[in-house]
């Protein structure tokens, strides 16, 4: 073979790949739709790779292996997606979480550009609500100088995430090879905290737009309702995989802060999403993350929008 065309072959190997798995992070038309009095873009900020061993070590290994194989995640890394939602009211330009910025991964960190290529002005921003504190949900709120990305933008913070974070018991909560997310998430709290504004569970902090619980994955973990239809769940990190969380909602990952607690939360938020077959949107499902959730068994599924 010569080396033009081996290299072409490569070069198609590595476009496949690439397209597998990495093009929506620069996917430059994103997916969006409308809910109710709501626009809504989904932008990708990149992915994280992480060690398949976060995900559910406590579980039985036979059932864990029939899940991972199920969810093409045999080797000892896998890719998890960042999906941040962008809502556009008449009045405002909301963004739930900001990403990673540039200090977290190589692979994440692309939202700026992604909302770039997609043609959305960031300066347009006028609030932005964080589900929780860990670094790919907090840390892009500064640049490389530790300042605002978006310094016109009001900031909404969950009042127990806000305390935990800057409190004593962040470094106790936390293994210590993760010390360094109570270090990011100060630094970016530290960088909003004239801006911000800090809610609760019931908050309507846009008309439609409403705070609700749910703790366990950090301990002020939020997730966001919007009226209109059957409802939608902008549930950050509450259901983070595809299969597990959803299957095996009681196994425990790594990632959890609180995990009897984010166990507990996976079933009434997935009683209740299968109940009013309402959309969600989780942070690291497969891009766009967008769906709903079934009864399967004595469990749930999530069927992706087409
Ligand atoms: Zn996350």
């Amino acid at each position: 073979m010569s080396n033009f065309s081996r290299r072409t072959i490569l070069a198609a190997a590595a476009t496949t790949f690439f397209a597998a798995r990495a093009l929506p992070a620069f996917a430059a038309t994103p997916y969006a739709f409308k809910h109710g009095a709501f626009e809504l873009t989904v932008i990708s900020d990149g992915h994280l790779v992480l060690p398949v061993s976060f995900l559910a070590p406590d579980a039985p290994p036979a059932e864990r292996e029939v899940l991972l194989k199920a969810a093409d995640q045999t080797g000892t890394q896998f890719n998890s997606p960042t999906n941040v939602t962008l809502i556009r009211t008449a009045n405002d330009l909301i963004l739930i979480d900001m990403g990673s910025g540039d200090r977290f991964m190589p692979t994440a960190g692309k939202l700026w550009d992604n909302l770039k290529a997609a043609g959305i002005d960031k300066s347009k921003i006028t609030k932005v609500i964080f589900t929780h504190g860990h670094p790919d949900h907090l840390w892009g709120a500064v640049d490389e100088l530790d300042e605002l990305v978006l310094p016109d933008a009001t900031f909404f913070v969950a009042g127990v995430e806000w305390d935990f974070w800057k409190g004593d018991n962040a470094t106790l909560g936390l293994p210590a090879e993760r010390a360094g997310f109570v270090t990011g998430a100060r630094r970016n709290y530290a960088a909003i905290k004239d801006k911000v504004k800090i809610v609760k569970a019931g908050d309507e902090f846009v008309t439609g737009l409403r705070v609700i619980d749910t703790p366990g994955h950090t301990q002020g973990h939020v997730s966001l309702e919007l009226s209109g239809g059957d409802g939608l769940i902008v549930g950050g990190d509450a259901l983070t995989h595809p299969l597990i969380s959803f299957q095996q909602p009681e196994w425990k990952p790594t990632a959890d802060h609180v995990p009897d607690q984010a166990a507990a939360t996976r079933r009434k938020l997935l009683d209740r999403l299968a109940a009013d077959r309402s959309k969600l949107i989780g942070f690291h499902l497969p891009y766009p993350g967008v769906g709903i959730v079934e009864r399967k068994d004595s469990a749930y599924r999530f069927v992706a929008a087409t």
